[in-house]
């Protein structure tokens, strides 16, 4: 593991989790053909909350992250984001992509587009925000996190790291209530994770609902109030970030860490 808990600047503890729920999910379950890759999923995230997800590969994380902005279908249970029953009905796929950003491990940056292009791209075209505005915003997320001065740039000009955070500032273009990362930080070189990390605390610290599947149990410890165990498409074991690193209870979680610790 990359011990990033003593260098990364150290969320409050006292950051609120509110009583509202944020996602829903009951009894949901995936199959991939005849690959049952997800098995009676249930969770509550409240609103304010910020769960890091870890599990061996192949155990369902990014599948599991996917189903909840709509990027994959289930065929079984119930997704409820913000109180909109995520179903095949395309209208609530909209709603609740426009609530829910997305940051992925490999950026996912349009190439031939500047950076200030890439961030007001989906606020102009999908919610028709006059274009000013849209770079106003863009100017602003930049600016938070830190690369203002690389928006007329394009993306293979900038590092893995700063691309990264181009990548969070286009999602909060759109002005999300909920994140969802997928190993943001799994393609970068050392020096630039903790530069990544450090722009997501911020966001937790400002109490955004955040879900990370990440790798990095440094992170976990500063930030997250519940670490969830997945393996074999299911939700193994969860808990408050001290009580599941230091007295992890089923065996499947202690292997796991004995071979990430
Ligand atoms: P993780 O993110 O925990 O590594 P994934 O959610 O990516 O796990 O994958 C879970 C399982 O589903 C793996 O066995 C993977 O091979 C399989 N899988 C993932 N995507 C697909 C797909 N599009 N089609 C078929 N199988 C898939
Ligand atoms: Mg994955």
């Amino acid at each position: 593991m990359t011990n990033t808990s003593e260098t990364l600047a150290k969320a409050p503890a006292d950051m609120k989790v509110s009583e509202e729920v944020a996602i829903s999910i009951q009894k949901m379950n995936k199959w991939y053909g005849a690959f049952h890759v997800l098995r009676d999923i249930d969770l509550t995230v409240f609103r304010g909350e910020r769960i890091v997800i870890c599990g061996p590969s192949g155990s369902g994380k990014s599948t599991l992250i996917r189903c909840i902005n709509a990027l994959e279908e289930h065929q079984r249970g119930t997704i409820t984001v913000d109180g909109t029953l995520l179903s095949s009905d395309l209208k609530n796929i909209d709603r609740i992509r426009s609530e829910v950003g997305m940051v992925f491990q490999h950026f996912n940056l349009f190439p031939h587009l500047t950076i200030l292009e890439n961030c007001t791209l989906a606020p102009i075209w999908v919610r028709k925000t006059p274009k000013k505005e849209a770079v106003e915003t863009a100017m602003h997320f930049l600016a938070k996190v830190k690369i203002p001065e690389q928006a007329n740039k394009y993306p293979g000009q900038l590092s893995g790291g700063q691309q990264q955070r181009v990548a969070i500032a286009r999602s909060l273009c759109m002005k999300p209530r909920i994140m969802l990362f997928d190993e943001p930080t799994s393609a970068l070189d050392p020096e630039m994770i903790k530069e990544v990390l450090d722009t997501m605390i911020e966001l937790a610290e400002e109490g955004m609902t955040m879900l990370c599947v990440t790798h990095e149990m440094g992170f976990a410890q500063a930030v997250a109030n519940r670490v969830i165990f997945m393996d074999q498409g299911q939700i193994v074991e969860q808990n408050e970030p001290r009580e599941f690193f230091n007295n992890p209870k089923s065996d499947r979680t202690k292997l796991f860490l004995s071979q990430i610790l």
